[in-house]
């Protein structure tokens, strides 16, 4: 349950009072927790229009290799840089793999053929132009894998197929739903463990050019278990990188396997998109809420996705529905939220994020997260420890206005975004792809800080970024968390309660 709180008012500029917390921390200083990510393409991949949706609220861009080439990829990639580079903004860019979805093959002459309720029809590997009697699925194991009595689902789960035989042919299917069948529709088989490889040579080929032009973050689609990822990762590794991998969790077997995947990954998507075809729709809800908690547990950063504000692809409001989708996905603490068709082929690209970014601070204001959720994995690590330490001091204190992680590797900072302080997390790093990828930690403020090696530099450069940005007033505290000395990756190991402006009294 969600502790009920009044709403705060609004000033002008849409942006939360900064408000007092449950012991009276800092909530904000008008600070978005709550990270968006925007899926770029047709209406979107133009300078001018990314300018507006950085200003709006974007926080990461997604390119999805389904559509377009590599160089177009590597294109965009350019272009969200150069663009972040002058708003001056940590703006993350995430690739996502297509994966193996399966699609339909070509119709004759296109058009789409007719499939009727109670007609029998016949999936072919073979390439064949489709008819209401046959057509194509892409899939060379189509007979291998698939048995009597499984289900078939085509373009979202609008046709319904059984199959009813198995012949060297192809599956004879029973029409359950029918309807009009265009070329390349996506198709699902809901109840089969696929043999299909976890990355086709087009995601070997955009793995290579998102490693080229440097992406923030893979996302991987359709993973079934936690060797997918090891695959993917030793390929990224073999490139030489270290990009961070987001499973998407939308297959059946991905539910099955979600704790084994989520141990392995850096991330997770609610892909709501391709699991709604999977599963029922009413348990999707049920899932979404599942995977954020697994995601919490194991303390990697969980994108909810698709359909949130499906209806500005075509209007300038979203429904009702819609809204309140998406301040609850903020209450269920996820750390970004997905815009998909919204953003990239939608009437009202800007007016989306700008909506969805209302929703959440509004949402974010009138609410606390919910602290009651199972303990973290590896819930006795030092680090966590510190994470929830520095949580309890900062919510304790009225004059404790934020948390600031130092960090090199993004660790500390992911840490202490997962453990949810009522309060701005600063997280200040070196390293430029850390900076960046800390545009999807729910609550992080990303900082790019030099190299500071002694905690008296640490304490003065606090000063220097947060007094100097206007941040924080002489006299006001945080907690200032990192691991020291700095060589020291991955423990966090020091805990400072600092008093803004004080560090001027330290030597050097
Ligand atoms: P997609 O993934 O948009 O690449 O299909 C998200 C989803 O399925 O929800
Ligand atoms: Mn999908």
């Amino acid at each position: 349950m969600l502790p009920s709180r009044p709403l705060v008012p609004i000033r002008g500029d849409g942006r939360p009072e900064i408000r007092l917390g449950k012991a009276g921390a800092a909530l904000d200083w008008g600070m978005r927790r709550t990270k968006i990510v925007c899926t770029l393409g047709p209406a979107s991949l133009d300078p001018a229009v990314i300018a507006a949706m950085i200003r709006a609220g974007m926080d990461v861009a997604r390119l999805n290799t389904s559509h377009g080439t590599m160089e177009e990829h590597l294109g965009a990639i350019r272009m969200v840089r150069a663009v972040a580079e002058a708003e001056g903004r940590p703006i993350g860019v995430l690739m996502d793999l297509a994966g193996p979805k399966l699609r339909t093959g070509p119709t004759r002459s296109g058009l789409a053929i007719d499939l009727v309720q109670g007609a029998t029809v016949t999936l072919t590997a073979d390439h064949v132009e489709g008819t209401p009697e046959r057509f194509t699925v892409e899939y060379p194991h189509l007979t291998d894998d698939i048995g009597v009595g499984e289900h078939v689902l085509i373009n979202d789960g609008n046709i319904e197929l059984q199959v009813e035989s198995v012949s060297r042919d192809g599956l004879l299917c029973r029409v359950l739903v029918g309807g009009p069948l265009g070329p390349r529709k996506g198709v699902n088989f809901p109840s089969s463990a696929l043999t299909l490889p976890s990355l086709t040579d087009e995601d070997r080929l955009a793995v290579r050019a998102g490693v080229e032009g440097q992406v923030d973050f893979f996302a991987l689609s359709f993973v079934r278990d936690a060797h997918d990822i090891t695959r993917t990762r030793a390929l990224i590794s073999s490139l030489g990188a270290d990009t961070p991998i987001i499973a998407k969790i939308e297959r059946r077997q991905a539910v099955a396997n979600l704790d084994s995947i989520l141990a392995e990954a850096d991330g997770a998507m609610v892909a709501r998109g391709d699991l709604g075809v999977e599963l029922p729709p009413e348990q999707v809800p049920v899932e979404q809420r599942r995977i954020i908690n697994s995601a919490s547990q194991h303390m990697i950063p969980v994108i909810t996705a698709t359909q949130m504000l499906e209806s500005m692809v075509d209007s300038p409001r979203p429904t009702r529905a819609e809204s309140s989708d998406v301040a609850n996905a903020t209450w269920d603490l996820s750390d970004a939220l997905m815009l998909s068709q919204e953003t990239a082929v939608g009437r009202y690209p800007v007016e989306a994020v700008a909506m969805m970014d209302r929703i959440i601070r509004t949402a974010e204001a009138a609410a606390l997260p919910d602290h009651d959720r199972p303990p973290a994995v590896g819930a006795d690590d030092h680090s966590y420890v510190v994470a929830l330490a520095a949580r309890r001091i900062v919510e304790s204190d009225a004059n404790m206005k934020a948390i600031v992680c130092f960090t090199r590797s993004g660790y500390t900072a992911f840490l202490q975004s997962k453990v949810h302080p009522n309060a701005t997390i600063f997280a200040v790093t070196p390293v430029e792809a850390v900076f960046r990828r800390l545009s999807l930690a729910r609550g992080v403020v990303p900082l790019l800080g030099p190299l500071v090696d002694s905690s008296e530099k640490m304490l003065r450069l606090v000063d220097e970024l947060l007094i100097g940005g206007g941040h924080l007033g002489r006299g006001e505290e945080v907690v200032v968390v990192a691991s020291l000395p700095v060589q020291a990756r991955g423990t966090t190991n020091f805990l400072k309660l600092h008093r803004a402006g004080e560090s001027e009294g330290y030597g050097s």
